[in-house]
């Protein structure tokens, strides 16, 4: 399984299964973009890469490019035909389109812990008060539309850690934003509400707000401050 994105100027690839990460050029991209589309068309086994990887797979790959960069240096048959190869290299050395060793063994781990859950991450606020220019969420909105969780719908994730916590005795929560203190009421409310019945039964529980505290003059501070 791999994942591609664009991030200014650079192209990149990352490579799920081994940690790869790749940095390309345009064509190589196009070139990946193509190969994942067959892998993922054979539900991603290993003989739907290998085939992805054949002679013929390359030939319309190629094909394609030639037609799409037409025109340019990168729209030479060798050019492309050179690049197809690297790509393969990539793959053939485990570092590209590695085949997910950790799936089988999915259902065994969730087995073995009874499917009881210890931690939950709450995204309690889809939006951001700051306007950072190196922003990994668009401002806290995610390229969405700007939100809050309400409190009936933080209450019942957190009735959900509850029930399936089992006889866990350390949990914990983590309020995500965006700025999860833009909906202050339902982070307070929410923390109040659980917390209280858990001391109570001698549990341990520990509380993180995600915030981007300001200081007086102005300055961001450290994004992940962490009360408990
Ligand atoms: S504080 Fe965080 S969420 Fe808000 S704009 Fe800055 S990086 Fe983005």
């Amino acid at each position: 399984m791999i994942h591609q994105y664009q991030l200014g100027d650079y192209n990149i690839v990352l490579d799920v299964c081994s940690g790869g990460l790749h940095v390309v050029d345009g064509l190589t991209y196009d070139i990946i973009a193509e190969l994942d589309e067959k892998i993922r068309n054979g539900n991603e086994t290993k003989e739907a890469s290998d085939s992805a990887f054949s002679e013929e797979s390359e030939n319309e790959i190629v094909a394609k490019m030639e037609e799409k960069y037409q025109g340019t240096e990168m729209g030479k048959k060798e050019e492309i035909q050179e690049c197809f190869l690297q790509v393969k290299g990539l793959y053939e050395a485990g570092k590209l389109f590695t085949v997910d060793t950790y799936e089988p063994m999915a259902g065994e781990l969730k087995a073995r812990t009874s499917g009881v859950v210890k931690a939950l991450c709450l995204h309690i606020a889809h939006t951001c008060n700051l306007n950072c220019s190196y922003c990994f969420a668009s401002q806290g909105k995610y390229h969405g539309d700007r939100a809050v969780m309400s409190f009936e719908v933080g209450k019942r994730a957190l009735d959900f850690l509850v029930e399936n916590s089992g006889s866990r005795r350390n949990l914990e929560v983590d309020f995500f934003g965006g700025e999860p203190l833009m909906n202050f009421q339902v982070v307070n409310g929410n923390a109040a509400m659980w917390c209280f019945p858990w001391t109570a039964e001698k549990r341990s529980t520990t509380v993180s707000v995600w915030t981007m505290p300001v200081t007086e003059a102005g300055k961001r501070s450290c994004r992940n401050s962490r009360s408990s």
